[in-house]
C-alpha cells in the first residue's frame, strides 16, 4: 500500500522494533475500510482504532508462567499442572461473566485477574504486579556433620546470606531468597531442603495507582495453592464493587482483613 510522506514520517516516530508490526496492522486496517493509501488522516483513525481494539478484552483473566518450565537449570517447580488448574478455578467461578457484570462498559485489559507464576524467586515473569502470585522456593537446612567447610556456598550466595563461623555454616534466614543455589553447589550434600513449595503473593498492579504484590504465605504443595486461590477469589468477588483489581480491594479494606480471611 502507498505511503503519504506525513504519514511515513508519522510512522518513523514509533520504535523501530514495533514499526514493522504496526505498519502491517495499518495496512490491514486501511484495506479492509477499502483505502488504497495511507494518508495522515488515515493513520491517525486506524491508530484510534488499534489502541481501542488492544485495550478490549474477551477474557476476565490471563494466567501466565516463566521460561522456566522444563528448560530452566533455576527452575524449583514444575508448575504445569497447576497453572492449569488455576486456570480451571477461574472457568468454574466464571470470572470472565463476573466481571462483565462488574465493569460498566466494555470489558478491557486492565481490568483481567492476573495470575502470574515464575518455578525460583528471580521471578522473570513480572509476577509482582499480578493479582495472585506465586514463586517456587526452598528453604535451606544445613547438616554441619556432613560439611567440610569448603566455603563454596559462601561464594555462590548472591544474597551474602550464608557465612562460615567457626561453630560451622550459618544461613541468615532474613536474607534467604530461597533460590536452591548453596543446595546444588555442596560437594558434600551438607545443605538440603527443609521446605519447598511456592512463595505466594497478592494484589500486584500496575495502572494510575501501581502497587506491588504483597507477600501472602507458604504454600508446600499444588493443592495448598489451590485452596489458598479459592479462597482468594471468594474474597476477590464478595469485595468488589465495579471491576477493580485485588490490589484496589486491599488498599480499601486493608490486607490484614484480607489475610484474616484467606488465611484460616
Ligand atoms: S523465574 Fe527462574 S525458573 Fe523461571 S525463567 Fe526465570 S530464572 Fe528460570
Ligand atoms: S537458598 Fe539461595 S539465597 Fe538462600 S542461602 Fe542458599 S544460595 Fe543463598
Ligand atoms: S558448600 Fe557444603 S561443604 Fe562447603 S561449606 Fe557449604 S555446607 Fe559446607
Amino acid at each position: 500500500m502507498e505511503w503519504e510522506r506525513e504519514a511515513e514520517e508519522y510512522l518513523k516516530k514509533i520504535p523501530f522494533f514495533i514499526r514493522g508490526k504496526v505498519k502491517r496492522e495499518v495496512e490491514k486496517y486501511l484495506s479492509e475500510k477499502g483505502y488504497k493509501k495511507v494518508s495522515l488522516e488515515a493513520l491517525l483513525d486506524a491508530k484510534k482504532a488499534l489502541l481501542e481494539k488492544m485495550s478490549q478484552a474477551e477474557n476476565g483473566y490471563e494466567v501466565s508462567g516463566c521460561f522456566g518450565l522444563n528448560s530452566c537449570s533455576n527452575a524449583l517447580t514444575n508448575s504445569e499442572k497447576l497453572l492449569k488448574n488455576l486456570e480451571k478455578i477461574l472457568e468454574e467461578e466464571k470470572i470472565t461473566e463476573f466481571l462483565k457484570k462488574k465493569v460498566k462498559g466494555q470489558l478491557k485489559a486492565h481490568h483481567k485477574f492476573k495470575i502470574g507464576l515464575s518455578e525460583c524467586p528471580n521471578a522473570c515473569s513480572q509476577i509482582y504486579i499480578c493479582d495472585f502470585a506465586l514463586h517456587g522456593f526452598v528453604k535451606p537446612e544445613v547438616n554441619i556433620k556432613k560439611c567440610s567447610f569448603c566455603g563454596s556456598c559462601v561464594e555462590v550466595c548472591e544474597e551474602e546470606a550464608i557465612k562460615l563461623t567457626e561453630c560451622g555454616v550459618v544461613i541468615d534466614e532474613k536474607k534467604c531468597v530461597g533460590c536452591g543455589q548453596c543446595l546444588k553447589i555442596c560437594p558434600e550434600g551438607a545443605i538440603t531442603e527443609k521446605f519447598k513449595g511456592y512463595k505466594v503473593y497478592l494484589g500486584g498492579k500496575l495502572g494510575r495507582h501501581p502497587r506491588l504484590a504483597t507477600f501472602l504465605t507458604y504454600a508446600e504443595n499444588e493443592k495448598e495453592v489451590e485452596k489458598i486461590f479459592k479462597k482468594v477469589l471468594a474474597l476477590y468477588k464478595e469485595y468488589n464493587i465495579k471491576g477493580e483489581r485485588l490490589g484496589a480491594i486491599i488498599e480499601r479494606i486493608g490486607f490484614d482483613k484480607v489475610k484474616k480471611l484467606v488465611i484460616s
